[in-house]
């Protein structure tokens, strides 16, 4: 959601050109980069600065600003609104969650996903008037999305294209929902925005105060109402929208892009994109964390006197050597072919655990050439040969515990 320019710059709506300035120098200078190298967070708030005072210092654009918030001033969804095919900062999101539960959670792998009540979190602010900003209009709705990926979009990062259908700005009245551009006082409550109901009850008379129903909170109404949009300033369109996925995503992890949802009725700005990931399955890896397992079943002859195979990766395939004397269920690390880590810095690995693969069928003169082998010294255990496989065993449970 794209702040109010007014509470970027930390002024009233009345303020004067001085103020509006005296306002800007003091941030300007806070969040300049030369005061904050390499602080990423300083830098939007600079950008975002600089873009309100760009607006409200200039006469023009503060008018058509005051009256249809961010769409007046050429930053609606329609045009792509402000970081187009950016994507929010995952810590942006984890830090959002544990401002709402309250500092506990954070990040949590597996086991349900860690917005629980999705619509909890995000309580009520979708419907009616808890989100409208009296000058801006009313806030556009948020708009989930699902994404599919697979693991190894996953694994290194994906730009996805995606067309969406949501609503944005009628083209027609430039999204003011006017003809002509003009608005009026509304007359059910003379431009307050909101509207008190008696109601009797039992335990006395109640006053509810409610969002007017005549102009929705905006206190005023539109004139000559725009023919192509009814008067709404949206309309039913598609468009596309570039989302970069970084590395590591899990699944039911989001992205929220600012300001890319359903465009606000008559110059309000934009709800957020949502984008829920979803991790396909994968028809031969396993993943943990940001680990890959691969099962392998080898002839026994590999096992016993070692091999070199060619083993599928994420990312293409790649010669394992197979030592001589390798036991059943042994993980073999193939260093950093897993999938990116999130906070970037390098990859996880794969792993290939091997298992021996035992045939089912047998022609009689592999049958008569085991039964001779059988007879030879090594090949039949004795008891206590197999400490050294029970250590293996135990090895691999415990590097995935
Ligand atoms: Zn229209
Ligand atoms: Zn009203």
């Amino acid at each position: 959601m794209k702040r109010d320019y007014y509470e970027v710059l930390g002024v009233g709506r009345s303020a004067d050109k001085d103020e509006i300035k005296k306002a800007y120098r003091k941030l300007a200078l806070k969040y300049h980069p030369d005061k904050n190298p390499d602080n990423k967070e300083a830098e939007e708030k600079f950008k975002e600065v600089n873009e309100a005072y760009e607006v409200l210092s200039n006469d023009d654009k503060r008018r058509r600003y005051d009256q249809f918030g961010h769409a007046g001033v050429g930053s609606s969804a329609a045009s792509g609104g402000p970081g187009a095919g950016g994507y929010a900062d995952f810590n942006d999101i984890f830090s959002a969650f544990n401002d709402m539960f309250g500092g506990g959670g954070g990040r949590q792998r597996g086991g349900g996903s860690p917005f629980g009540g999705f619509e909890d979190v995000f309580g009520g602010g979708f419907s009616g008037g808890g989100r409208r900003t009296r000058q801006a209009g009313i806030q556009g709705t948020d708009l989930k999305i699902r994404l599919k990926l697979t693991l190894e979009e996953i694994a290194k990062g994906v730009e996805k294209t995606l067309k969406i259908k949501k609503q944005v700005a009628c083209k027609e009245c430039n999204g003011s929902g006017s003809k002509t551009g003009k608005t009026e006082t509304c007359q059910t409550c003379h431009g307050a925005g909101e509207v008190r109901q008696a109601s009797k009850t039992m335990f006395g008379q109640f006053v509810n105060i409610a969002a007017c129903p005549t102009c929705g909170g905006e206190g005023h109404v539109v004139k000559d109402r725009c023919p192509s949009c009814y008067g709404e300033g949206i309309k039913q369109g598609e468009v596309t929208v570039k989302i970069n996925v970084p590395a590591g995503v899990h699944d039911s992890n989001y992205l929220t892009l600012r300001g890319q949802g359903n465009a606000g009725p008559r110059g309000g700005s934009s709800g957020d994109l949502i984008v829920i990931i979803e991790e396909l399955p994968h028809e031969l890896f396993t993943r943990n964390g940001d680990d890959v397992i691969l099962d392998l079943a080898l002839g026994f002859p590999d096992l016993v006197l070692g091999t070199k195979i060619d083993v599928p990766t994420l990312d293409g395939t790649l010669k394992l050597t197979i030592p001589a004397a390798t036991q059943p269920n042994t993980m073999l690390r193939i260093s950093g072919k897993g999938i990116g880590h999130l906070k970037g810095g390098g990859s996880g690995d794969q792993y290939v655990r091997v298992n021996v693969h035992v045939p089912k069928e047998l022609a009689a003169k592999e049958k008569d050439l085991l039964r001779e082998l059988r007879k030879s010294g090594s090949i039949t255990p004795v008891p206590g040969d197999h400490e050294n496989e029970k250590s293996i065993f135990e090895k691999a449970k415990d590097l995935f515990t």
